[in-house]
């Protein structure tokens, strides 16, 4: 009998560790801080990798299901200058590798795989304590504490499980993201819908400023718009006051084409900030018995298209080492790690080395991954 997994964080990593350690038989619980499985959009496009992603829905055994979320014609891609000449333009002649999907949509097969009851929402963990001998004890929002002898932590870019590990702190990368969505897109912001096109659509300016934005679902537009500025200069910004803000942003885009700019000023929702941060990259930590992390929690990166695909393999992984070695935890652990810090690293050392030799204007043109000629 296989010791009982607990998992912290209900991604898409810590659903793949969940679904592939039931596959086998192993006994698992997965703890949620969101309250149910609707309590949060989920938001935005994934490009699912048939390089990891996809290994590991097939791990999962959900290959059927994973096509039948994706959106046929979403894999095309476009590069525009910032005057709005297209600069390259591919269309999705659905034999690329990279299909994409919403990532609600795969959260939900992944959830829909696992036996009612494993995932227990409204369990925020606050806090853990190792205690000797691979044991660890979580203490939860709700008051409640538990004690667990095989801990995973699945909990994203601010893991509470981390510290058991190492030291480490996510540190701002130098660029962010404000998110815009420009609603039925076709009948209502023509010129920006054109321009996007039937996927995803990069445009790069100088200075650290750029726009990617692709088409989601019911002609939905939703952009990114990137900037290389330190965190004082958008804390200067009010994002409580929508409209100054929208205003205040769409000036550092003066002079791009207006079809481009109306990705900002014509958003049908309040400028959203997102500050990318990252683990250094290449970091590890010494084995410690009775716990791991995978996904985000292990190695987080700015957005480069690899994360949700890395977090997918990385539960998958674990899920299938574990199976491999049922009464060796530790080797199981080890094995699973080494894999992992090597995989993340060379994803990390690829995406420095992109066209735009990692400057930080590639980091949101690189959203979904693909490379600008
Ligand atoms: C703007 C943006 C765009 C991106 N685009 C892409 C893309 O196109 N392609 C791609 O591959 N990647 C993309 N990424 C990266 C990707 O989102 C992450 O790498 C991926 O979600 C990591 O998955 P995860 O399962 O490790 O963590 P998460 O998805 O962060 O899941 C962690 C889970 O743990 C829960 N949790 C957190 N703390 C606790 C706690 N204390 N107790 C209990 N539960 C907790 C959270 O609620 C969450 O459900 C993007 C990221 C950003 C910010």
């Amino acid at each position: 009998m296989h010791i009982p997994v607990t998992v912290i964080g209900a991604g898409l990593g810590g659903l793949a560790l969940a679904r592939v350690l039931h596959l086998h038989g192993i006994p698992v619980t997965v703890h949620e801080a969101e309250t149910s499985p609707s309590a949060r959009a989920q938001g935005g496009l994934l490009d699912i990798h048939d390089y990891n992603g996809q290994l590991a829905i097939e791990a999962a055994g959900l290959t059927d299901a994973f096509h039948s979320i994706v959106l046929e014609g979403h894999q095309a891609m476009r590069v525009l200058d910032r005057d709005g000449t297209v600069l390259f333009d591919q269309a999705d002649d659905g034999t690329g590798g990279r299909p994409e999907v919403e990532r609600g949509a795969l959260r939900r097969i992944l959830l829909d795989s696992l036996p009612p009851g494993t995932v227990r929402w409204g369990r925020k963990v606050t806090g853990t304590r190792p205690l000797g001998g691979g044991r660890h004890e979580l203490a939860f929002a709700d008051g409640t504490t538990l004690t667990t002898g095989l801990l995973v932590g699945a909990d994203g870019a601010w893991s509470r499980v981390r510290p058991l590990l190492t030291s480490a702190t996510p540190e701002y990368a130098g660029t962010s993201v404000v998110e815009t969505y420009l609603f039925e897109a076709d009948t209502r912001h023509p010129a920006a819908a054109k321009a996007v096109g039937g996927g995803s659509m990069i445009a790069h300016g100088q200075g650290g400023r750029e726009i990617f934005a692709h088409r989601e679902s019911g002609a939905t537009l939703h952009a990114y718009i990137g900037l290389t500025e330190p965190q004082d200069w958008f804390a200067a910004l009010d994002f409580t006051d929508a409209a100054t803000a929208t205003a205040r942003i769409a000036r550092e885009f003066d002079g791009w084409a207006p079809e481009l700019r109306s990705l900002i000023t014509d958003t049908d929702t309040a400028p959203l900030l997102r500050p990318f941060h990252t683990l250094p990259p290449g970091h590890r930590w010494e084995r410690v018995p009775g716990v791991t992390l995978l996904g985000d929690a292990a190695h987080l990166a700015p957005p480069n298209g690899e994360g949700a695909n890395l977090a997918l393999l990385d539960g998958a992984e674990l899920g299938r080492a574990l199976a491999a070695r049922p009464d060796d935890v530790e080797a199981a652990l080890t094995a699973y790690e080494e894999a992992m810090f090597r995989r993340s690293a060379e994803a990390a050392e690829i995406h420095a080395m992109g066209p735009a030799g990692g400057a930080p204007h590639a980091l949101a043109g690189d959203l979904t991954g693909h490379q600008a000629p």
